[in-house]
């Protein structure tokens, strides 16, 4: 490709809205162009990789033996409604209108109609299990769309659909994606880590993400320095450090602690450890129907413990979304001001973090604006009603496997695999017959691959101050071949259009930078480092006055003199060897 003839669209200055390395370098590479929040048009170099990217990806599905096929973006509500998704989605869903008023959808993801497609072509267990993958675009009107193409409203998914006659068969092939999917990251030389997750609304049990470690990366993850426990934040468990066991005192005192209403201001009033205090948050409940209710419920967590919003939601009676009790209500309900809150005697539902278990004792509110108790233990009228794992996982905490420590990173989510079991086949009735000749559900398994966040991941793990830094395999083009100062010798033109002709040949995917002296070399040069391309020749009147050109390795820096001569050899044994 020869760029006097392309849209090499780099700009210098990144936008302001451009908060991570990814979203910078691809808008001024020129890898992206915005059009609206969250829609982004692919340029040509971007096109490049991230066809790249989906080659890579659907190499290792077919692999994998899964079917490629592709399903409508416009999806029916009826299908919807059938799965029950189309109440539970909320705005993220994209909704429509065809002309003859029938409600439609633009497919956030397929469960939906591949269940009908399977459930309309299959009968019997002989013909299973299959799977089949998508490489397609889906649609959610996210929140807060942001880092580009990161979290977009329009993106690419590699979306995959396996069916099943037992759940044994399930295992297997979620085992079988567990391995294709390390491979695609591998292949795409990632740090990465799988891990266990929390199923969400797309629904089933075991669940496992993977994700690219970059401190841009939107969750945290949690696993063990040896590696026998990963996990994503939202449902980490983790053993805690307890404090020392003491005699348990038989009296409480009721202290005046003033203003001093959080436990940082207790701790130091009190000099006690933030171990030894329990703070006490006040949540809206939910009646029958899932609906928010005002009747409160009350989160007992030790003082020096965050709460893992993900796990109280989960907990029956808690309102999900969590949503926390206005002062107002609080206040209203239990009399009391938020800062000193505490168990004894406080007459709603009490659920007690395993924190605060075998605590003796401790310090904790009075229910009584600036009173606390000091030396409270558990009693009749001081207790809880339930005990759960409400508590966020901290790096000094260690691995329930093998009690080892763990470390708590930051992970961009590019893949998800579920186990669906019966969610989709017992609420749209996809059934199969059995050997015994009786009719049974399907089992499911469900398995994404966000391929732009995934380009996206690639670039956020590869680049330097300079640019990107891309990894060969999904290199828009692998050569760049700079012509510098033309106007100044009669050669630099024909050499550099012989070399650039031979490597099209040697099928080397090159660009020829044949820019004339309007663009400066220095802005070749940096441009070149910029968008990243692996290889650059360099073909000036100072390099050819001793028939030679200059190499430069993007990712090493490693520059080479090499003979014209030699060229050919050195693009072979340098360029096509990687
Ligand atoms: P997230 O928690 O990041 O919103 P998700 O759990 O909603 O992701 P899935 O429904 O599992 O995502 O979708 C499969 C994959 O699609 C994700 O692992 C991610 O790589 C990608 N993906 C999801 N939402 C987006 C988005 N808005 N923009 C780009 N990629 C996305
Ligand atoms: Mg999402």
């Amino acid at each position: 490709m020869k760029i006097s003839n392309y849209l090499l669209a780099t700009v210098k200055e990144s936008p302001a809205d451009a908060e991570i390395a990814s979203h910078k370098l691809m808008l001024r590479a020129g890898l992206i162009r915005k059009l609206a929040s969250g829609l982004y048009s692919w340029l040509p170099l971007g096109k490049r990789a991230l066809s790249k990217v989906t080659n890579i990806v659907r190499e290792e599905m077919d692999k994998s033996g899964a079917m490629e096929i592709c399903m409508p973006v416009v999806q029916p509500a009826e299908l919807w409604m059938e799965s029950q998704r189309w109440s539970q989605m909320g705005p993220e869903l994209f909704r429509l209108k065809d002309r003859n008023d029938r409600n439609f959808c633009l497919g956030p993801t397929h469960e939906e109609v591949i269940t009908d497609l399977v459930r309309n072509e299959y009968s019997s267990y002989k013909q299973l299990p299959a799977i089949f993958y998508q490489i397609q675009t889906k649609f959610r009107d996210e929140r807060r769309p942001r880092f580009g193409i990161m979290r977009s409203r329009e993106f690419i998914m590699k979306d995959a659909y396996s069916f099943h006659i037992n759940q044994e068969s399930l295992n297997e092939t979620y085992k079988v994606m567990h391995e294709t999917y390390s491979n695609i990251f591998f292949r795409l030389g990632l740090n990465f880590r799988s891990v266990a997750a929390d199923s969400g609304s797309i629904g089933g049990s075991t669940s496992h993400e993977f994700h690219v470690l970059a401190d841009s990366g939107e969750d945290e993850i949690v696993f063990s320095a040896d590696g026998k426990y990963a996990a994503n934040i939202e449902l980490a468990e983790a053993n805690l450090e307890s404090p020392n066991k003491e005699e348990v005192k038989n009296d409480f005192s009721l202290i005046d602690t003033g203003a001093a209403t959080s436990i940082d201001s207790i701790t130091k009033l009190l000099r006690v450890d933030a171990k030894k205090t329990i703070k006490t948050l006040i949540v809206h409940g939910e009646d029958k129907e899932g609906n928010i209710s005002n009747s409160l419920v009350a989160l007992l967590l030790r003082g020096d413990q965050e709460l893992n919003i993900t796990k109280a939601e989960k907990l029956k009676g808690v309102y999900s979304p969590l949503k926390f009790a206005s002062d107002q209500l609080i206040s209203e309900q239990i009399g009391v001001a938020v800062g000193s809150l505490g168990p004894k005697d406080l007459d709603i539902y009490k659920i007690a973090d395993y924190s605060v278990e075998g605590l003796c004792n401790f310090v904790c509110g009075s229910n009584t604006d600036g009173k606390h108790f000091t030396d409270m233990n558990w009693s009749e009228n001081c207790s809880y009603d339930e005990i759960a794992d409400v508590r966020r996982v901290q790096e000094k905490d260690t691995s329930i496997a093998d009690r080892c420590p763990i470390e708590i990173k930051r992970g961009i989510e590019v893949g998800h695999i579920f186990q669906l079991g019966t969610k989709y086949s017992e609420s749209m009735n996809a059934s199969i017959l059995d050997s015994n000749g009786k009719t049974t559900l399907m089992q499911m398994g469900c398995f994404g691959i966000g391929i732009t966040r995934l380009l996206a991941s690639c670039i956020e793990q590869n680049h330097d101050e300079k640019g990107i830094l891309w990894p060969s395999l999904i290199a828009p083009f692998h050569l760049i071949i700079l012509q510098i100062d033309g106007h100044k010798s009669a050669d630099v033109i024909p050499v550099s259009e012989s070399l650039y002709n031979k490597s099209l040949t040697l099928n080397i995917e090159t660009m020829l930078d044949d820019r004339d002296k309007k663009t400066s070399p220095g802005v070749k040069f940096a441009e070149s480092e910029l968008i990243g391309i692996p290889h650059r020749i360099v073909v000036s009147p100072r390099t050819l006055k001793d028939n030679s050109v200059e190499h430069t390795n993007r990712q090493t820096g490693k520059e080479t003199r090499v003979c014209l001569s030699e060229i050919e050899q050195f693009l072979k044994e340098t360029v096509i060897t990687e």
